[in-house]
């Protein structure tokens, strides 16, 4: 898996675009407000295998390797994971729903609010980041120090995030009370997007205890969420579908709040 022709970033491409309006919008401001407006969890009630199939119309425009739609690229990873952990169930499940936060697109937020990898905001941008030069259009670019307006060690959970499909996701996941995914996997789906941190080792001094499990964790999931990309030949079956529409009925017997 070491050679992978995967998460090749080029100039002027669709992910270009996506990313320079990122790295110019997505400052400290931008951020915490659109936590504060979708952390009220106000938009709309709904089952999550509605939002599953949702993910039918949406093509990551992010992504340089995925011309699939979402759904298919969700069971993928679920497939992937099953695979290799068949007893692991909430994993299976993690796959299976990690990227539902890009409903976000029926929200009406921009591509740049919603996809692509995430950084931290409130701090100095890392240079491994992607298209690392755009952030030059970023109205906090040189105002803030490596810590800026964090303290060292003080965990992921006090970071900010440039918003996405992750948090939104993560909230939801977070203040809904009615379903029976454990915490851990809350967390995964938080920083999968999250490669300065989890694939560039940037950002490690503000980390704690507990964010070191978080991180082997992500680790592991992004080998099948990623790699998955690369199984051409899947094919959706009907024993498959059936296989998690049962899950998702044990662990999310009740609509949610998004
Ligand atoms: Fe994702
Ligand atoms: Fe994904």
């Amino acid at each position: 898996m070491e050679n992978s022709n995967l998460r090749n970033y080029e100039i002027d491409t669709p992910q270009y675009v996506l990313y320079k309006d990122m790295h110019k919008n997505q400052d400290l401001e931008f951020v915490t407000k659109k936590k504060q407006q979708y952390s009220q969890l106000t938009n709309k009630i709904m089952n999550i295998k509605d939002v599953l199939n949702k993910m039918n119309e949406f093509i990551d425009p992010s992504d340089p390797d995925l011309d699939e739609s979402n759904i298919i690229h969700a069971y993928q990873t679920a497939e992937r994971i099953r695979k290799k952990h068949p007893d692991n169930k909430q994993l299976q499940i993690t796959g299976l729903i990690h990227d539902l936060g890009k409903i976000l697109f029926t929200f009406h937020e921009p591509n740049w609010a919603v996809v692509g990898d995430t950084y931290v905001v409130g701090c100095k941008f890392p240079e491994s980041i992607v298209y690392y030069d755009t952030l030059q259009d970023n109205k906090d670019f040189n105002k803030y120090d490596k810590l800026g307006i964090y303290k060292e060690n003080c965990g992921l959970d006090a970071l900010h995030l440039s918003f996405g499909h992750d948090e939104y996701l993560y909230q939801v996941l977070l203040q809904n009370k009615n379903h029976f995914l454990s915490k851990q996997y809350w967390d995964i789906i938080r920083y999968h997007s999250f490669y300065p941190w989890h694939t560039n080792n940037e950002y490690h001094y503000f980390m704690n205890e507990t964010d070191k499990d978080i991180l082997t964790n992500v680790l592991d999931f992004n080998q099948y969420d990623l790699y998955s990309k690369e199984d051409t030949e899947f094919v959706l079956t009907d024993e498959i579908k059936t296989y998690y529409d049962d899950l998702l009925d044990e662990l999310f017997p009740h609509d949610l709040q998004w």
